[in-house]
């Protein structure tokens, strides 16, 4: 029974047969190896010349699998970046180290890394990351003495998908600081990132493989190449571990799913693993057993002859094992942003089992396709899996993973990577037991993956074409409410962005971005009153877990929350709460010109004197010019706060130049507007806002 149970924790489930597992080597003393981790980012095993893909132009993995062994069913247990890495690194399952998904949290302190473990041996330590997804921020770095996560700029400005280093560049900086610590035993890791979207190979590359993913792949090949010829000219091959793997696949369209992530086929979850260590891996060995990424680090730990790591799912691949085993993988990507179920999956030798609201069972050995649910055929296998499966998860060490916080650039740069939603992070908008089958949304998903490309180049009517009938078919789906709702307030069609909205929040009510987004339609809808009760109601909930901060660390929605309250009572004619509103604006973001210049005209121009403090609004406003610099309201507010201050003859040569910049923008309001005050300042006037009601000095 304790057995059983250890081997559930394990995540890998035994039955059979031994493997290739000590070879008369495995009494060998363990020496102090270095360790170089090369990890393939979306590469599909069987796209590589060593798994059998004929045109494929990967000589260096190819030679690297014929010095070592070559793992022929390595699963990752989620087909995405973040979660993949963790599990590597941890030898745990994403129930174990909390991160199921990309941008979701960071890894917890009291998870043991591998690279923490080889800097306590007094190992150099040091990562070279080519994607933003695995930013230190996400907490894979620690352990690391360097990390290094700079992104190279997107190609062209605003490129989605741009935020990544090429393998020239991870394999340049990798090698520089190999070549001034390989004196001493290191842990390295090497991320290559090409093989993901978009695929646009370098040449020689691109001509010399017709299909570009084959030459992403042939160029970071070039790139391990280089890696490879260090270790060899170093003297070091006999001394150092290495380590070759992939994270997830492709899916190339296969069960209708692109890209990488919603569902759980072996086109994403199949991953190459070579390992090579000479004199304690057998050279040429190639290894039929279905293994997991989490076996990495314990095996890792046991060449090195290190204590192995407590909770680790993983086992060994050294290990004497008597049986077959079945690897755990998991998608829930869409549950989040779509509303629809997760996938379990648990797959052995030959069977795999998928747990989804409608099951699948596929027999790998008859159909490696997955193209044939065989489910209701072969009830006992099916029963089988999926008892072993709910065992294993009834009996997983679940954890959470801490939320990370992210700025207004890092959210945008994961969602153009496709990753996050408008979800916040925890939402659990539909009914578990009602929770409709992936497989059977991927239209929808995919017209969302095209929606975000059309919105990229501002064709909202397009969009709406698109998403309003499938709203319709998933109303639980939060992502469709967001980009539908986004697409209409572009449009000016404020009352079905209105409806979109308020769809959303039923489903997801705490989401602050979303509230505030509400209260800005109703601004819109010139209903100032509305929108003030929404942007109370929107301070009033905590903070959510995927809220942007600011500079100065604060909750940019909370920001924008204060800013268009203020704008609201400025609509009311209300200017003492809209002062208000603008101090506090102004103390969350000291740094932002916007608060301090429409505090600043307020301060100069309200119709009520007890309101107005000119020396306040000449201070405020400089400081405002200072940091935002040529700008038609910012010099149109100083030059009106020195009249205020008597000061015409500095307010005369900032209102020309507030009056030149606008002409030049176009903004004729604003023009006519300056040119009116302009006119009082020539006349020893200050400018004072009329009673009442008014349209703001901005407008959100
Ligand atoms: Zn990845």
């Amino acid at each position: 029974m304790r057995r059983r149970r250890l081997i559930l924790i394990a995540g890998l489930l035994l039955v059979g047969v031994a493997i290739w597992a000590g070879q008369g080597l495995w009494g060998d003393r363990p020496a102090r190896y270095n360790v170089l981790l090369i990890t393939l980012d979306t590469t599909c095993a069987d796209r590589l010349g060593c798994y059998g893909h004929t045109v494929a132009h990967t000589p260096a993995l190819d030679a690297l699998a014929a010095s070592g062994v070559r793992f022929t069913k390595a699963y990752t247990h989620a087909p995405l970046t973040l979660p993949s890495h963790a599990s590597i690194l941890t030898g745990l399952l994403p129930p174990e180290h909390g991160l199921h998904d990309n941008g979701r949290g960071r890894l917890r302190r009291d998870l043991p890394t591998l690279a923490e473990l080889s800097s306590g041996q007094g190992y150099r330590t040091a990562a070279f990351l080519a994607s933003f997804v695995l930013d230190k921020r996400f907490g894979l770095n620690r352990g690391f003495e360097v990390y290094d996560d700079r992104m190279a700029p997107p190609r062209k400005p605003g490129d989605l998908f741009g935020m990544e280093n090429p393998a020239n560049v991870v394999a340049d900086r990798a090698l520089s600081w190999l070549e001034q610590h390989a004196d001493q035993p290191f842990f390295c890791w090497v991320h290559f990132f090409d093989p993901h979207l978009p695929y646009a190979p370098p040449e020689p590359y691109r001509s010399l493989r017709t299909d570009a993913y084959d030459g992403e792949i042939a160029f970071m090949d070039s790139h391990v190449r280089r890696l490879l010829d260090f270790v060899l000219k170093q003297g070091l091959y006999r001394k150092t571990l290495i380590v070759v793997c992939g994270d997830h696949g492709e899916a190339f369209g296969k069960h209708n799913e692109y890209g990488h992530g919603p569902l759980v086929y072996d086109t994403t979850m199949h991953v190459p693993l070579i390992l090579v260590l000479p004199g304690r891996i057998p050279k040429g060995k190639v290894e039929d057993k279905v293994v997991g990424l989490t076996d990495i680090a314990p095996t890792v730990l046991e060449l090195l002859g290190w204590a192995p790591l407590e909770k680790a799912s993983g086992r060994s691949l050294l290990a004497r094992s008597e049986g077959e085993r079945s690897c755990y993988g998991e998608s829930e990507f869409v549950m989040h942003n779509y509303g629809w179920a997760p996938l379990y999956s648990l797959v052995g030798p030959r069977w795999k089992y998928i747990e989804c609201p409608e099951p699948e069972l596929y027999d790998l050995r008859a159909d490696p396709a997955e193209q044939k649910n065989v489910l209701a055929g072969e009830p006992e296998a099916a029963a089988s899996l999926r008892a072993q499966l709910q065992g294993l998860r009834r009996t997983m060490r679940t954890v959470r993973a801490p939320t990370v916080e992210l700025d207004q650039q890092a959210l945008k740069a994961l969602r153009d990577l496709g990753y996050l939603g408008g979800a916040a992070a925890g939402a659990a908008p539909v009914d578990p037991g009602k929770r409709k089958d992936p497989k059977r949304m991927m239209d929808i998903y995919n017209a969302c993956i095209r929606a975000a490309e059309l919105a990229f180049v501002g064709r909202h009517r397009k969009i709406i074409d698109l998403l309003a009938p499938l709203s319709r078919r998933s109303p639980e789906s939060l992502e469709l409410h967001r980009r539908l709702s986004e697409s209409y307030c572009k449009l000016l069609l404020l009352d079905q962005a209105k409806q979109h909205i308020e769809a959303y929040l039923a489903l997801n009510p705490s989401d602050r971005g979303v509230v505030t987004n509400l209260g800005s339609v109703l601004l819109l809808m010139r209903k100032p009153s509305e929108a003030i009760k929404v942007f109370r109601h929107g301070l009033r909930l905590p903070q959510g877990p995927l809220e942007p901060v600011t500079d100065a660390g604060g909750s940019e929605v909370a920001l924008r929350l204060r800013t268009h309250m203020a704008v609201a009572y400025e609509q009311l004619g209300k200017f003492g709460p809209a002062i208000e509103q603008w101090r506090l604006a102004c103390k969350a973001d000291p740094t932002s010109p916007l608060p301090a210049y429409s505090l600043a005209w307020l301060l100069a121009t309200s119709p009520d004197p007890k309101l107005r403090d000119a020396q306040e609004a000449v201070k405020l406003a400089e400081a405002a010019r200072d940091k935002a610099g040529e700008d038609a309201r910012v010099l149109d507010t100083l030059a009106a706060a020195y009249a205020a201050a008597a000061r015409f003859g500095e307010a005369i040569p900032a209102a020309r130049k507030a009056l030149g910049l606008a002409r030049k923008a176009g903004d004729a309001r604003l023009a006519a507007g300056i040119q009116e005050r302009l006119a009082l300042y020539a006349a020893s006037k200050p400018y004072h806002l009329p009673r009442g009601p008014v349209v703001g000095h901005d407008s959100p």
